[in-house]
């Protein structure tokens, strides 16, 4: 989906604010996945008599991912929010790296992809108490298990064995 900016500033009163659903479920985002369109608007409007013009980006993002600490499946969303504000003189130039085209045009799933990137967590957790695999038997902590709190080295469990 395209927004001709140059269209806009030639004829402001063609403005209208699309709605979009994207589909990325086949892109390749760090450490999570997309597998629900990407849905939300771009709200169109005029600032400083017309000089000035203000795109709203607000979307909600549904992410797949696993959890940082114990790899359980977790579902989230989280909300996308951007103001641009180009100004008729100089919005070629692109201050704002957006991804436009030399005619112009504004490629709007190319900028919601980019914001989703930006705004998504370094990391997920399945709760924010999760307590995350136990490093020796690799089970769930929160499940309970018989390895001892500060064993860390494999050798040292054959040792004890041993002893
Ligand atoms: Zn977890
Ligand atoms: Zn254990």
């Amino acid at each position: 989906m395209f927004l001709d900016i140059r269209k806009l500033f030639s004829q402001p009163e063609s403005a209208q604010s699309p709605a979009f659903s994207f589909d990325f479920s086949g892109e390749d985002f760090p450490g999570y996945r997309m597998e629900a369109p990407c849905e939300g608007k771009l709200e169109i409007s005029w600032e400083g008599h017309g000089h000035r013009l203000r795109l709203k980006l607000e979307a909600q993002a549904a992410v797949s991912a696993e959890c940082a600490r114990c790899l359980k499946p977790v579902q989230t969303s989280f909300p996308l929010n951007r103001t641009i504000l180009l100004r008729e003189q100089d919005w070629m130039d692109n201050e704002e790296d957006l991804p436009l085209t030399a005619e112009g045009k504004l490629d709007v799933s190319e900028l919601v992809y980019t914001e989703i990137v930006v705004t998504a967590p370094s990391m997920f957790l399945c709760d924010e108490n999760c307590q995350g695999l136990c490093p020796v038997c690799g089970k769930e902590r929160a499940l309970g298990c018989t390895c001892e709190e500060n064993v860390t080295d494999g050798r040292f469990s054959i040792l004890n064995q041993l002893l």
